[in-house]
């Protein structure tokens, strides 16, 4: 059996600092990353527009508290305000230090590390490198990682959380190259395993963003947190869905309809294209809707809508927002120095997860934890982001509470012995889930029950939702879950066989989309990204508490915990 005093499941921004934090505090431990891509293929290398701090280098005006008010007004009140503190608080200091590793920041004519105006942010406090920020901190804490002998299992797929008696005591995984199955036993095991954006037909995200650390979390008896707050990113790149970064707005670009308005003055008149996502991305959809959309032949009526840069000029563009251009350019064609971009919204980003404390601990109830098991990261929720994350606060969170784990779990492990596993028990298990998957003689093919289940998550908990139709969807849900009991694979190799690895994708989606159904449909008010047309108010008296969704096979049970304020009480949201 594979031991290591650690073991964390991902090679994005999340994991590879909470491992680098490790082996610096404690040398003498062994610290592994497993991912199922290489780690430098995380989604986190495509991160585009940057990172918030208060550096105060641009605008000196700024402070933490500034950046903490944002944050918690940007999520709709429903962030644990404790947790946002210490995100906003530590932000100067984890730049600095990634910039101490290596990080090439954009610069200011001085020298100082340059920052942008971003969507809901008050200050202009978002660290970048040109638009490609998340290739450049992830390629140095990659090579940190080899720096301090962290072993890396690259292309292992993570396929099932050990947890007994209330302690994670290791993992069960499989090499993608020849299906060889390893379980690994560890002191403590840190999940980092990034977003769910597959869930949708339309996202930003890469494909492997399955959500199967949340899933493997759920199938082991654990709660998921603010499940229903799907970020839906205002600037999806119609009609492949990849991301045009919000730094783009942040630079100025403006967002029109089919009339030529800058239709923002009517949503949220004093941020205009730099409100938050939510809101923005709500807006683009009514302008859609009311006939306002763009075809494109130029006429109304059609499914997007413009983001126009040509005002910035060849330079601007060419400088900070390259990759963008280069985007619009290789995808669909547009030369944005001369044409407007089409854009529409996109699924982004999970603002809920694994819960965890502010150590990064996983709960197992309000007020349990679970021992030896850590999350950090987009697949955690600390929480925040509460019910809308604003942007670049998210490569902020995996290096701050990647950092914190890290930190946590090297004590942690100190003087604990290694927890005794039934390998071969494991071992036998695995081999018959996969052999009954290489097996199956059924009649639909991996993609054709993904589609579906896309399409069906897409239309029915989508932007906008409501009791019937969230019903609906469950209904539909139910009906593909069974279809999905008959897929087959082509492939019945063991050698590279990729659809094997799908198939387990296909499983942990199928999970996750129904948490989120369930979660949404238990939630009536809407807050943040999560708006009910059949309740268009929010409703704290109700409502301002966290979801736990418990889910088993016989469905999906909801229980609440209480959020967590410190200094900004609720008000009405307003930009
Ligand atoms: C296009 C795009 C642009 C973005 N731009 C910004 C930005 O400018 N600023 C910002 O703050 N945020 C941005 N975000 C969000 C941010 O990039 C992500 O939230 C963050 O990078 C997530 O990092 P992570 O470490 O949690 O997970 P990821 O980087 O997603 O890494 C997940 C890791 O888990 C591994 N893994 C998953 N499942 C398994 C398994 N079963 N077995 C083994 N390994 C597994 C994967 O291989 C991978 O290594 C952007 C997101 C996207 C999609």
């Amino acid at each position: 059996m594979i031991e290591h005093d650690v073991i964390i499941v991902g090679g994005g921004l999340a994991g590879t600092r909470a491992a680098v934090e490790i082996a610096k505090t404690d040398p003498r431990l062994s610290v592994a990353v497993i991912a199922k891509t290489h780690p430098i293929r995380s989604h986190s290398v495509a991160a585009q527009g940057g990172m918030a701090a208060t550096l105060k280098n641009v605008d000196e005006a700024d402070t933490w508290e500034a950046h903490a008010f944002d944050t918690v007004k940007g999520s709709d009140y429903l962030a644990d305000q404790d947790a946002v503190e210490i995100l906003t608080r530590e932000a100067p200091d984890v730049v600095i230090d990634l910039e101490h590793m290596g990080v090439l920041f954009s610069r200011l004519p001085d020298g100082r590390i340059a920052q942008r105006a971003f969507g809901g942010h008050s200050h202009k406090r978002t660290c970048y490198a040109a638009d490609k920020t998340g290739h450049a901190i992830l390629h140095e804490l990659v090579s940190n990682l080899r720096r301090y002998g962290v072993q890396i299992y690259d292309e292992w797929y993570v396929m099932r959380l050990i947890l007994e008696e209330g302690q994670a005591k290791g993992l069960v995984m499989f090499r993608i190259r020849d299906a060889q199955i390893e379980v690994v036993r560890a002191k403590a095991v840190m999940f980092a395993t990034g977003g769910y954006g597959r869930v949708y037909n339309t996202t930003s995200n890469d494909y492997a963003s399955t959500g199967d650390g949340l899933a493997m979390t759920a199938a082991a008896g654990l709660p998921l947190e603010d499940m229903e707050f799907v970020q839906f990113h205002p600037t999806g790149l119609y009609p492949v869905g990849v991301l045009i970064s919000e730094a783009v707005r942040g630079e100025g670009a403006y967002l029109m309809n089919s009339e030529g308005d800058r239709f923002m003055a009517t949503y949220a008149p004093s941020r205009m294209e730099l409100a938050p996502r939510d809101i923005t991305s709500r807006a683009i959809v009514k302008e859609i809707r009311a006939g306002r959309g763009i075809h494109p032949d130029g006429s109304a009526g059609g499914a997007f809508v413009h983001l126009d840069v040509r005002h910035l000029g060849q330079e601007q563009i060419m400088s900070r927002i390259p990759f963008c251009w280069e985007e619009a350019h290789r995808l669909v064609g547009i030369d944005a120095v001369h044409q407007p971009i089409p854009v529409r919204p996109t699924v982004h980003y999970s603002m809920g997860g694994i819960p965890t404390n502010i150590n990064g601990q996983v709960r197992s109830s309000p007020d349990g934890l679970v021992e030896g098991f850590f999350a950090a990261g987009e697949t955690a929720c600390v929480s925040v982001h509460g019910a809308n994350r604003l942007g670049s606060n998210s490569l902020l969170e995996c290096v701050v509470y990647g950092r914190r784990t890290g930190a946590t779990i090297a004590q942690y492990v100190q003087d604990r012995k290694f927890p005794h596993v039934d390998e071969p028990r494991y071992i036998t298990e695995a081999q018959q889930k996969v052999q009954a998957l290489l097996d199956k003689p059924g009649q639909y093919r991996i993609d054709q029950i993904r589609q579906a289940f896309q399409d069906c998550m897409t239309e029915y908990c989508g932007v906008f939702r409501s009791e019937s139709l969230m019903q609906e969807g469950l209904e539909k849900l139910k009906a593909i879950r069974q279809q999905a009991e008959s897929i087959y694979l082509d492939d019945k190799g063991i050698l590279w066989n990729t659809e094997l690895t799908e198939a387990l994708e296909l499983q942990s989606l199928l999970l996750v989309g129904e948490v989120i159904l369930a979660s949404a449909l238990n939630r009536r008010e809407s807050r943040g990204a999560h708006s009910r047309e059949d309740y268009v108010d929010r409703d704290d008296p109700n409502f301002l508490k966290h979801t736990l969704a418990y889910y088993s096979p016989a469905g999906v049970e909801i229980r609440y915990m209480p959020v967590t304020m410190t200094r900004f009480e609720p008000q009405e949201r307003k930009y």
